[in-house]
C-alpha cells in the first residue's frame, strides 16, 4: 500500500490541517498523567513548521458524545503541547464555527492552532459531510497522524480527506510501512504469535493470518479452546466453548495449508489468579476441577522460542498468559526474548502486548511497535482502514 505523505506536498505558505491522536489518559483533576501521544506527533508538526506551513491541529479527547462538556475541553493539552514544541500555540475553544474559522484564517506560518474537541460536534462521529467540508475549509492540505482512530470513518479521520489533498503524517507512515511489509511482502519463514484472552476478540486475526503465515504459534487463554477443541480436558480455564467449532476450522486451514501450527504442549496451571496462588507444571488433557492453565510451560516455552529463532518476520498479538501477575508472566516474556533475539523483522501490535514488550525493556529490539490497538487489530485483520483508504495514493 503506497500512500502520499506529508512531504509529497509543498507546504511552505499552506495550511495545513492534521488529526493527531491526543486523546491523552488524566488524572481526576484534568491533570495530563502522560504525554507520549502528544510527543509521537511532534516530529509531523515540527517538519510542517520548519518548512513554513501554518499547522492546525484537530483531535478528540475522550467520550463527549457529540456534546460540548466542560470537562474534556483541550485547553491543557493545548499548554503542553505549546510546552513540548517550544513554542506558544493557539487554542480554539470551539472546533469548527466563526471563532474557529477566524482563528484558523489568522494563523500565519510558523504558528500552530489547536482546535477544540472534535467530538463535541455530533457530525465527528457520523462522519458527516458537511462538517467535513467545513473543516476542509480552513486548510490547503490534510495530514492524518493519528493512527489509533485509523479504523474509524470520522470526519477528522476520513470524511475531510475528500475536500483536500490528504496525505499520511510520519506516525501513520511508519504503521504502514511496518504493518504492510509484514502482510503483503513477508520474508518468510513467516510467523505469527497470537495469545491474549479469547478467541472471539481475535476471530479475524486468526483467519487473516493463518492464509498468510508458515506457522501460526497460538498461547494465552485462547489456546484452551483450541486444546478443547481437541477434546482435551481444560479444568477451570478461560474457555469458550461455542468457538471449538471455530478452533477447528483454523486448524483444518492451516493442515491444509501446510501451516504448522503450535499449541501448548505443557502449562502453567493454578487454581487462582492472584500472586500468592502455588502453581505447577501440568498437561493439557489433566486439569482437575478448579485448576486453571494461566501460562505456557517450559517445554512450550522451548519449543516456541526454538521456531521464533528461525524465523525472519514476526507479527505478535497478544501475551501467551496471564502476564500481570509475575509467577504466569514467563511465557509472554520470553516469547518477547526469543523475538528479540531472532533479528527477524518483528511488529508487535495489541494494547497488553505492546505493555509487556515495554515491561521486559525490549522496545529497541522489535522492528516496529504498533500505537493503535483496535486500528492494527484490523489491519492485521486484513481490512482496509476508512483513516488511510482515505488518503491519496502515491
Ligand atoms: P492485547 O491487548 O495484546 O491484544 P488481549 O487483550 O487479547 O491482548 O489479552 C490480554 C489479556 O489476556 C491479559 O489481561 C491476560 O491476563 C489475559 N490472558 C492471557 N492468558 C490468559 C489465560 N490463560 N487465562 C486467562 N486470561 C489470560
Ligand atoms: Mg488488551
Amino acid at each position: 500500500m503506497q500512500k502520499k505523505t506529508v512531504k509529497d506536498f509543498d507546504v511552505k505558505n499552506k495550511k495545513v490541517l492534521v488529526r493527531v491522536d491526543f486523546n491523552v489518559p488524566v488524572d481526576e483533576a484534568g491533570e495530563i498523567t502522560n504525554d507520549v501521544r502528544i510527543r509521537g506527533a511532534l516530529p509531523t508538526i515540527e517538519y510542517l513548521l520548519e518548512q513554513g506551513a501554518a499547522v492546525i491541529l484537530t483531535s478528540h479527547f475522550g467520550r463527549p458524545k457529540g456534546k460540548v462538556n466542560d470537562k474534556l475541553r483541550m485547553e491543557k493539552i493545548a499548554q503542553r503541547t505549546g510546552e513540548l514544541l517550544g513554542r506558544e500555540i493557539k487554542y480554539s475553544t470551539e472546533f469548527v464555527g466563526p471563532l474557529a474559522a477566524e482563528k484558523a484564517k489568522a494563523l500565519l506560518p510558523g504558528e500552530v492552532l489547536l482546535l477544540e474537541n472534535s467530538r463535541f460536534h455530533p457530525g465527528e462521529e457520523k462522519n458527516d459531510p458537511e462538517l467535513a467540508k467545513t473543516l476542509a475549509s480552513y486548510a490547503d492540505l490534510y495530514i492524518n497522524d493519528a493512527f489509533g482512530t485509523a479504523h474509524r470513518a470520522h470526519a477528522t479521520t476520513a470524511g475531510v480527506a475528500d475536500y483536500l489533498p490528504a496525505a499520511a503524517g510520519f506516525l501513520v507512515e511508519k504503521e504502514i510501512e511496518f504493518l504492510s511489509k509484514a502482510l503483503e511482502n513477508p520474508e518468510r519463514p513467516f510467523v505469527a504469535v497470537i495469545g491474549g484472552a479469547k478467541v472471539s476478540d481475535k476471530i479475524g486475526v486468526l483467519s487473516n493470518l493463518v492464509e498468510k503465515v508458515d506457522a501460526l504459534i497460538i498461547g494465552g487463554g485462547m489456546a484452551n479452546t483450541f486444546l478443547l477443541a481437541q477434546g482435551l480436558e481444560m479444568g477451570a480455564s478461560l474457555v469458550e466453548p461455542d468457538k471449538t467449532e471455530l478452533a477447528r476450522e483454523i486448524m483444518a486451514t492451516a493442515r491444509r495449508r501446510h501451516v504448522n501450527i503450535l499449541l501448548p504442549q505443557d502449562l502453567i496451571v493454578a487454581n487462582a489468579i492472584t500472586e500468592t496462588a502455588e502453581f505447577r507444571v501440568g498437561l493439557p488433557g489433566e486439569l482437575q476441577g478448579t485448576e486453571m492453565a494461566l501460562d505456557i510451560g517450559p517445554e512450550t516455552i522451548k519449543e516456541y522460542a526454538k521456531l521464533l529463532k528461525t524465523s525472519a518476520t514476526v507479527i505478535w498479538n497478544g501475551p501467551m498468559g496471564v502476564f500481570e501477575i509475575e509467577n504466569f508472566a514467563k511465557g509472554t516474556y520470553m516469547v518477547a526474548e526469543a523475538i528479540a533475539a531472532s533479528g527477524a523483522l518483528s511488529v508487535i501490535g495489541g494494547g497488553d502486548s505492546v505493555a509487556a514488550v515495554e515491561n521486559s525493556g525490549l522496545v529497541s529490539k522489535m522492528s516496529h511497535i504498533s500505537t493503535g490497538g483496535g486500528a492494527s487489530l484490523e489491519f492485521l485483520e486484513g481490512k482496509l482502514l476508512p483513516g488511510i483508504a482515505s488518503l491519496n495514493d502515491k
